[in-house]
């Protein structure tokens, strides 16, 4: 195991297990329609890789890319676009794919900003939840997993750009972040 790892909090197997169930739900629910995967750059790409391989509905791709203001650990809830979506997803069916939902400030931001642009529909699916940690109530109509409120690592999250290449979700130790701030 990677020295600046506490524990594996979830494993590769039950990761792949919960993503295929996953996608089992979002096919049988949009079956006969065409989707609009939207990925939040970068933590959602691991998951996203591997989510839209069990999709068997036809799916487009699309990316957006955001950062808050301040400390890595935390988020400040000021939300900035680093990189907007290549069109607009009028009139598309939008699955807004995010790695995590923490304040929840960031989801309800982008959700915002895409129900403004009057998608045929937006729904949302997080790879994880900090149910404890919420500030703004958030809707995930697809969740893969519920966590405690420790800071994760792996499979797409980092830290300080980090660790995104660890095949398990991971808490990360204490001291690493702890140093930085
Ligand atoms: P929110 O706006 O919901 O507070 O923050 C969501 C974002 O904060 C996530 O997309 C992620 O970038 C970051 N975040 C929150 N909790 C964690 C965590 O445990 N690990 C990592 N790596 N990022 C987190
Ligand atoms: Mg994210
Ligand atoms: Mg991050």
């Amino acid at each position: 195991m990677h020295p600046d790892i506490e524990r594996v909090l979830l494993g590769r197997e039950e990761i792949q297990e919960r993503v295929k169930m996953l996608g089992e739900t979002i096919s049988a629910d949009y079956r006969g329609k065409e989707l609009l995967a939207v990925g939040v750059l970068k933590g959602s790409v691991v998951f996203l890789a591997d989510l839209l391989r069990v999709l068997t509905v036809p799916v487009e791709l699309d990316f957006i890319a955001v950062s808050s203001y301040g400390a890595s650990s935390t988020t400040t809830g000021v939300v900035r676009i680093l990189k907007d979506l290549d069109r607009s997803v009028t009139g598309k069916e939008v699955l807004l794919v995010e790695d995590i939902v923490d304040t929840g400030l960031t989801l309800k931001y982008l959700t915002d900003h895409l129900y403004q642009q009057e998608p045929a529909g937006l729904k949302v699916c997080a790879l994880l939840d900090k149910p404890s940690r919420r500030r703004v109530p958030v809707t995930i109509d697809y969740l893969g997993f519920s966590i405690p409120d420790e800071f994760v690592v792996g499979y797409g999250l980092d830290y300080a750009g980090r660790y995104r290449n660890l095949p398990d979700i991971c808490v990360l130790r204490r001291e690493i972040y702890e140093a930085r701030e």
